[in-house]
């Protein structure tokens, strides 16, 4: 058995998974083994919905897998990033046993999932210094070690803190916590980013595991489609215990052709302008009296302390323009997160800091 199965939950480790008709089919002419309609719907102009989809659609996979720079068999499909944070929380972690690690300010998600599995929960906080937050990998790794974390999520650049962690570091990381932890760096941002993506190391590190998502750079957010970069044997396992149709047909049709040269030319524009309006906006936004402090950020927000955050909320809200409420999350008591929007969204959000009624 491959070293990096024996994190998965040990109850688990003999356990094929549900086989369904698709992943049983062999050759045939005549497809009668999944209780499919015989005619496809009268909506369904082409007839492409009538079967089940492929569960792992083999052309969308080796399409992600060369942007992203991996093999197709280390990349595994699923309904949105958050989809593999769930399954790796469900099968790496024994309920009350197994816990997952996060380093808040950060995305809800793995919380969540450890909360839903009964997992226990380590925090070890981002800290703040010098108006730049960052990951205290001393801390991680003590914690991690110290209380049997089987799952250590960071995600880089950080939502909502929105700094990058250093390559370095994560693989001294992962390094400490061979043998009992996988470390799963969030890239859900890195098309942002001036930092690579940490998917190339993943050969020569097998605890290291990398989520991407065409969510956001890649502006598919409603067709829910993220990978998980990992080991090819993790892949090969989490794909039984996925659930049997993952990927819906209309999904895996959009994304396919967001990844032909045009579509992805014109993903790169996208996100120069995003990069561009993302400074512009932070250097106005420091000018402003009502502003604290814009933190640098390589993402696609801007994470903003402000001297009255109430009434920030209040005048960007009077504005029509809503923004993420961060003043319930550690840490960020005063503090907003703002999307990137276009120019002129930009501009109404200055305004309306600024206290001016228009751009
Ligand atoms: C938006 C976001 C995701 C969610 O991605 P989906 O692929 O849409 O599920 C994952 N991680 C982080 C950090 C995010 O901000």
């Amino acid at each position: 058995m491959s070293a990096i199965l024996a994190l998965l939950r040990e109850d688990l480790r003999d356990f094929e998974g549900y086989r369904s008709a698709r992943s049983e089919a062999g050759q045939g002419l005549h497809w009668l083994n999944a209780n499919e309609s015989p005619r496809a719907n009268a909506c369904d102009q082409g007839a492409r919905l009538r079967r089940y989809p492929e569960p792992q659609p083999e052309t969308l996979r080796s399409a992600l897998a060369s942007v992203y720079g991996c093999h197709p068999n280390q990349l595994l499909l699923g309904r949105g990033s958050d989809e593999p944070i769930d399954l790796l929380v469900r099968t790496l972690c024994r309920p009350g046993l197994d816990a997952v690690l996060v380093t808040p300010p950060v995305f809800g998600m793995y919380a969540a999932s450890a909360r839903l599995q009964g997992a226990p929960l380590l925090e070890v906080p981002l800290r703040d210094d010098g108006g730049e937050f960052s990951v205290d990998f001393d801390a991680v790794t003590d914690t991690a070690q110290a209380h049997s974390a089987r799952l250590v999520f960071l995600c880089s650049p950080g939502n909502p803190a929105g700094a990058p962690v250093a390559a370095d570091d994560v693989l001294a990381l992962a390094g400490a916590l061979r043998g009992h932890a996988l470390v799963v760096v969030d890239e859900a941002y890195v098309e942002f980013a001036d930092t690579p993506s940490l998917i190339e190391r993943i050969g020569r590190c097998d605890n290291l595991a990398v989520l991407r998502t065409l969510s956001k750079a890649h502006a598919l957010a409603a067709a829910r489609i993220g990978s998980l970069v990992a080991h090819p044997d993790l892949v090969e396992r989490l794909r039984r215990y996925q659930a049997p149709y993952p990927i819906a047909e209309p999904s895996a049709r959009h994304a396919l052709a967001a990844l032909q040269p045009m579509a992805l030319a014109a993903t790169g524009l996208g996100v120069a302008m995003v990069r561009r309006e993302r400074e512009r906006l932070r250097r106005a936004l420091a000018t402003l009296p009502a502003v604290r402090h814009a933190y640098p950020s390589q993402g696609n927000f801007l994470l903003v302390r402000f001297v009255d955050v109430d009434d920030a909320w209040r005048r960007l809200l009077r504005a029509g323009i809503v923004v993420r409420d961060m003043r319930a999350m550690p840490q960020l008591g005063d503090a907003l997160r703002i999307s990137i929007g276009t120019p002129e969204q930009n501009d109404r959000v200055l305004a309306a800091v600024a206290g001016r009624s228009g751009p």
